[in-house]
């Protein structure tokens, strides 16, 4: 890495010492724009690199609720507002027990950027809570959620900064989440989160937009191969709302998957995953991949085991970060893997990356290949804004018309940047310059 760059993150390691994935995060965005950031003497002049790795503002707060026993439980709950240069803080909220500020952190690091990949007028953000929500009950849900708004409302609003979902944090939270939002605020302000139930400002089509979004990314991606698709086999990590859409659509055009996982292990259905069932254990039973595996005849569940050395055309990460390292990815290459397109935010590790783009497998970051869900998000906010109410089939086209032009951007993005091909460097430079931009004109804030 140029020394004047190195020294910039040197700086960011000793402010942020105990945040791994955060100095991930940022390590990444710079080597890949190393060409971009050396070529541009006002982005250095403004000091872009070392403010937009700050962010404008972090909050940290304690949730206190009581569950079903009356037993006094503390989390804790953060919100962190890294850049509002294109529009309102945006960005998710997960709960899960791996969340701490370093993972926040890196996610509303990613979410500028993805945001603007968009080009929909959006921040970026992030927030969550070390809550668990696997094993709680309906009730003890609702409480945690309410509690957890009873802060984060001083923080948020239509204008301000737009939460919705991430891991852990689906249709039932977000019901929760407003309804205790609309109390303390006293006003139906939709627009204050998305990713609501349709029958009160939701949209149609933002449930399936991240998994979709995902899938048309790809099919984009083998166009450039004269391929699509049609005819593809699948490995799919995860088996939340990423994967499930991931999967209807790949179906939807032909395509087959064959796996999905969680915490407890991989399952591996050679007939291809059967989305209803997958549906029904997910968001009516609550179950896990194993309940799925024991239901599909010729399904093996693979107890610990990941996904990633089933044989397969194409990998679709949509569980977490760091799901996959460098010895997958040369186990998918062996297999003669085409395309990895990421589902979930940072999924690979560096080294899973640098192998990645030193093969003949073509791979697409996260911040590009998942944007359809926050640009679904953009989408229910005009409609909140109007009051209007799309039909699932406009929202569709607007989807794909979004990540077709997310895809191309990528492609001219990295063309220009001398890396033809290179979607890593094309996002993260054109996400970059369209922030940096705006961030000159708006002055040293
Ligand atoms: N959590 C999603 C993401 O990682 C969606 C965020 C949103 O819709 O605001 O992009």
């Amino acid at each position: 890495m140029d020394a004047r760059l190195e020294a910039v993150y040197e700086e960011a390691l000793k402010r942020n010492p105990t945040q791994p994935e955060f100095q991930q995060a940022v390590r990444e965005v710079i080597e890949s724009l190393e060409t971009l950031l050396l070529s541009r003497q006002d982005y250095q002049d403004a000091g872009i690199l070392e403010r937009i790795i700050e962010p404008e503002r972090q909050i940290m707060f304690r949730v206190a609720w009581q569950d079903d026993n009356n037993v006094v439980r503390v989390n804790r709950g953060y919100r962190i507002q890294f850049n509002s240069t294109l529009g309102p803080y945006k960005g998710g909220l997960r709960f899960h027990p791996s969340v701490t500020l370093s993972v926040i952190k890196f996610l509303g690091f990613e979410q500028i950027f993805k945001n603007a990949l968009t080009g929909q007028g959006l921040g970026g953000g992030k927030g969550g809570s070390d809550f668990n929500p696997h094993g709680k009950s309906d009730d003890e849900v609702m409480r945690f959620c309410q509690a957890f708004m009873m802060e984060l409302s001083r923080h948020i609003g239509a204008d301000v900064d737009v939460p919705a979902g991430d891991i852990g944090v689906g249709a039932r939270e977000i019901g929760y989440l407003f309804g205790q939002y609309k109390r303390i605020a006293n006003r139906n302000e939709a627009g204050v989160l998305t990713g609501k139930g349709v029958g009160w400002g939701g949209s149609l089509g933002r449930r399936e937009a991240t998994g979709y979004g995902l899938v048309m990314f790809a099919d984009n991606m083998l166009a450039q191969r004269g391929d699509s698709i049609a005819g593809k086999t699948a490995i799919i990590s995860g088996s939340g709302n990423v994967a499930t859409y991931a999967i209807e659509k790949l179906h939807q055009r032909g395509g087959k998957a064959v796996s999905i996982s969680d915490s407890g292990g991989a399952v591996y259905d050679p007939d291809g995953i059967d989305v209803e069932l997958l549906k029904e254990i997910k968001e009516v039973r609550r179950g896990r991949v194993e309940h799925y595996a024991a239901e599909r005849p010729n399904a093996e569940f693979r107890k610990n085991r990941k996904v990633w050395d089933i044989e397969a055309d194409l990998a679709l990460p949509c569980a977490t970060q760091n799901e996959i390292d460098a010895n997958d990815v040369r186990a998918m290459n062996a297999n003669g893997l085409q395309l990895i397109a990421e589902g979930a935010n940072m999924p690979l590790t560096p080294g899973a990356v640098e192998v990645a783009q030193n093969s003949r497998i073509l791979y697409a970051p996260g911040k590009a290949a998942n944007a359809g869900g926050v640009a679904t998000s953009a989408l229910e906010m005009q409609q909140n804004a109007s009051l209007q109410g799309w039909s699932f089939d406009v929202v569709e086209d607007k989807l794909e018309a979004v990540m077709r032009n997310i895809h191309d951007t990528c492609l001219r993005t990295a063309e220009e940047l001398d890396d033809p091909g290179n979607y890593l460097v094309g996002a993260n430079a054109a996400g970059f310059m369209k922030v940096a931009d705006a961030m000159i004109q708006q002055g040293v804030i």
